[in-house]
């Protein structure tokens, strides 16, 4: 080995993070990113005392700047442990350092920090950057060399599935090529998927429209132009905008053209011999739910290197009704930035809109291998959030019409892919519509409640955190997380700062105030994850991938779904909050997805700008 390959060597381990070794875990929990010095303070001890414990905190000089006695919690079912409490908030000055011990346990050094620095909120809007589809990911925008790479179905052009499917139903095709170039990866795998794509170019998007609505001059520089890392960092536009509008653009492409009939399977059905009743539509302005590979790839591959065939899978009214829903957002955000695009995202929702009218019980039915599902059998959701987006950018008396009809209206409830009536319900607190003032109160209200509920949970969990559950779902770090970005506008519309604190605690527990004692932000923490479920960033799987960039959030523990073979092995071993592992090929805990970095970007905004 020469001189030159030895540096060269020793450099790709330095790279492939095989140097670092992992921290041991520690019975004080807290979030591992430090605390706000103004902000509320706890820690979370793991203990079988049945008595408060003693608790001192020490400062870098290991001199004494605080004691007192732990609350004792007690069991927690989540965790299956018994846990103490340790609230320290009354602790104020800023610095490095910091220690908790009680007893022999004793915390890793934290920082308490006067002032945000912005990194996460950052590196958690970079991961969308780092997801693009059709274009190369460019040394000069990334953290590490390694983490670049060739652009990946460039183009992504596609006809529609006209094979088998996994029960032997052989479906029509159609008779044009969409180029849906463009648009995010959803998650480790490489297909783009319109219904997915929709909460989370919302929920960007909102993050903008939040601090633009509220006039927060903080937040609208931290998400401004050159903000970010990206292509578009000097091009006058805020750098979320410039991100999101690249999604836009791929869900824009997947809208079927006019005087295009297909046949697709209307309503609720079941299979009748292995097969769905096909009919023939008009399905002009509707959109096709996903595109996506012909076959699963393995890990790793480089989207660089995907041979699979790319195929469009035919539209339903829940693809339609996220493309108008996001269009018609973004005609109201880009009216001034862009006008053409405006006009332009508008035609497409009014479009969509009108189609999910005419066709409104075409759902997604499988099973298609190669990608998943995103199939949803309640649709009153989505209706009503396509609607409220409709009628808040145009006042629209048909949208009008459809919103208070809704069952929904003015109403919340919790936010997933599948959930997104509260996106609607914001929307109208937010933004100045045609609605009563009393209306706007009502959806305000309504927030509050739902935000009200989440602190009520909070104070029953022996982590903190505003949320409870018998079981952990897929992606419950993002269930966690959405709920810190009701919590914030709770407070953004109140000024009441319990709401804050709840969704300081959401993101604490992320961050490491959890009985693994992990942060699940990649680059964030002394003991944050490191091996997603990604066929990029598959270091673990095979040594030439990267490491993961920082600020990508783990989907995290999952009790309820354990269907990978890491997860196999754990049931009936495991507590809702201690079912994950640091695998790449545990993908039903810890798989990466747009739909949840998109809440860990508004959260993270969201607390910078409203630190004090
Ligand atoms: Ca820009």
């Amino acid at each position: 080995m020469t001189r030159l390959a030895a540096l060269l060597f020793v450099s790709l381990l330095v790279l492939a993070g095989v140097t670092h070794a992992e921290e041991a875990p520690r019975p004080i929990r807290l979030n591992q990113m430090g605390l706000e010095a103004n902000g509320p303070k706890r820690a979370v001890l793991a203990d079988a005392s049945k008595s408060p414990l003693d608790w001192t905190l020490l400062d870098a000089s290991g001199a004494t700047v605080a004691s007192g006695k732990t609350k004792v919690f007690g069991d927690n079912a989540a965790s299956g442990e018994h846990v103490h409490q340790i609230d320290f908030s009354s602790v104020r000055k800023a610095g490095d350092g910091y220690r908790l011990t009680v007893g022999a346990a004793e915390s890793r050094p934290f920082a308490l920090r006067a002032r945000p620095d912005g990194k996460l909120t950052k590196a958690a809007l970079s991961f969308f950057y780092q997801q693009r589809a059709s274009v190369p990911i460019e040394a000069r925008f990334v953290e590490r060399p390694d983490l670049a790479r060739p652009a990946g179905h460039a183009p992504d052009k596609a006809t529609c599935f006209d094979l088998a499917d996994e029960r032997g139903q052989v479906w029509p095709g159609c008779d044009y090529t969409l180029d849906a170039s463009d648009g995010w990866y959803d998650a480790g795998d490489h297909g783009k998927y319109v219904v997915n794509g929709g909460v989370s170019v919302w929920t960007l998007v909102n993050a903008y429209e939040r601090a633009a609505v509220l006039k927060r001059p903080g937040a609208l520089k931290a998400l401004g132009d050159g903000s970010q890392a990206l292509p578009e960092n000097a091009n006058g536009v805020p750098d979320i905008l410039d991100e999101a509008r690249f999604e836009l653009s791929f869900l824009l492409a997947m809208q079927v053209p006019d005087g295009k009939t297909l046949q697709v399977p209307v309503g609720k059905q079941k299979p009748v011999d292995g097969k769905l009743k096909l009919t023939a539509i008009d399905a002009s302005g509707m959109a096709h739910q996903k595109i996506a590979d012909r076959n699963w790839t393995g890990l790793p591959t480089s989207p660089a290197d995907d041979k699979e065939v790319r195929y469009l899978y035919y539209p339903t009214t829940g693809a339609t009704l996220n493309l108008a829903a996001v269009t018609a957002q973004a005609a109201r955000v880009w009216k001034t930035i862009d006008p053409a695009f405006s006009a332009r995202c508008l035609e497409a929702a009014r479009r969509a809109f009108a189609a999910a009218l005419r066709h409104p019980d075409i759902y997604q039915l499988g099973p298609f291998t190669g990608s998943g599902g995103y199939g949803d059998g309640d649709l009153t959701d989505e209706l009503y959030w396509a609607a409220a987006e409709l009628y808040a950018t145009t006042g629209d008396a048909n949208a009008e019409k459809v919103l208070r009809a809704s069952p929904l209206f003015l109403a919340t409830s919790d936010i997933s892919w599948g959930s997104v009536g509260a996106l609607g319900t914001i929307t109208l607190a937010l933004v100045p519509s045609g609605l009563k003032p009393a209306e706007i109160t009502q959806a305000r209200t309504s927030l509050m409640a739902a935000a009200g509920r989440y602190l009520s949970e909070d104070l029953g969990q022996g982590y903190g955190l505003p949320y409870a559950a018998p079981g952990y779902p897929w992606g419950s770090n993002s269930s966690v997380l959405n709920r810190a970005v009701v919590l914030g506008l709770a407070y953004d519309f109140t000024g009441e700062i319990a709401y804050r604190f709840g969704a300081v605690d959401a993101m604490d527990y992320v961050l490491g105030r959890n009985p693994l004692d992990r942060s699940y932000v990649t680059g964030f923490g002394a003991r944050a994850m490191q091996n997603p479920h990604h066929r990029f960033w598959a270091r673990q799987a095979n040594a030439a991938y990267p490491a993961p960039p920082a600020g990508v959030v783990s989907g995290g523990p999952n009790s309820t779904n354990m269907g990978d073979d890491v997860a196999k092995t754990m049931k009936g071993q495991c507590k809702p909050q201690t079912c994950w592992t640091d695998d790449y090929r545990a993908f039903t805990q810890n798989e990466v997805a747009i739909n949840w970095n998109a809440p860990l970007v508004w959260a993270s905004a969201f607390l910078d700008d409203t630190m004090r």
